[in-house]
């Protein structure tokens, strides 16, 4: 069978030991799942105990919750594709470090740029900080949408920051509602049925790149 590129990054990876976290007790490499044709992608930090015995992203109860989330904005979890920055679990669930954001990053932005998103949505300061290259805490920029060079970048709290302190969880429904509302203004309306295709992607209509507001950044 022939392998799509995406499989095929994705089957590079799975005895991957370009980093540390390769000999620090994972089970697997977690690589991502979902809709490849998808025009959202969502971005979370690390795999879990959860990710990392099953090898998806956001199983357990944050991904109970995501899923949550995901149909309060009007999505499903087949409509997008869901990816972290690190790949292995970092032992105890320690926050990643450095070296191994940079050693794994490169096949996250290989996915991206396979799967072409519009919009990528990243759950909490890892991913956000990752992607836009700068240290800013996620409760300066989320729900806001960031216009970077190839897609429009929309941070959000991560959905276990709000298990850990319940107080935060309104504060996460507010900003997925403020999603919605982007998503909203900025989706095309839905082509007849073909079923031929990936079913469902919803087909966002984002106006070409403007520059990153970068005033927000301090
Ligand atoms: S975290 Fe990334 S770079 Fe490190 S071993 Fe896993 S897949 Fe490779």
């Amino acid at each position: 069978m022939t392998l799509t590129p995406l499989q095929e990054l994705a089957q590079s990876l799975v005895n991957c030991e370009r980093c540390k976290l390769a000999t620090l007790g994972r089970s697997q490499v977690v690589f991502g799942v979902g809709n490849p044709q998808a025009s959202i992608m969502f971005v979370g930090e690390a795999p879990g105990f959860n990710e990392d015995q099953k090898g998806e992203p956001f199983v357990g109860a944050a991904g109970k919750l995501l899923n949550d989330l995901l149909a309060s904005a009007g999505l499903s979890r087949d409509q997008i594709y869901i990816a972290n920055v690190i790949k292995c679990r970092p032992p105890n669930n320690r926050d990643p470090e450095q070296d191994e954001v940079e050693t794994c990053k490169p096949f996250l932005l290989q996915q991206i740029k396979l799967i072409q998103p519009k919009l990528v949505c990243t759950l909490g300061n890892w991913a956000t900080q990752t992607l836009l290259e700068r240290k800013v805490g996620i409760t300066k920029v989320k729900a806001q949408a960031f216009h970077l060079k190839d897609f429009v970048l929309f941070p959000l709290l991560h959905p276990a920051a709000a298990l850990h302190q319940g107080n935060l969880l309104p504060t996460l429904k507010e900003d997925f509602k403020k999603l919605k509302e982007f998503l909203d203004k900025n989706t095309k309306p839905a082509e007849p049925a073909n079923t031929t295709q990936t079913p469902t992607a919803p087909v966002l209509n984002i106006e070409s790149p403007q520059p990153a507001q970068m005033d927000l950044f301090g």
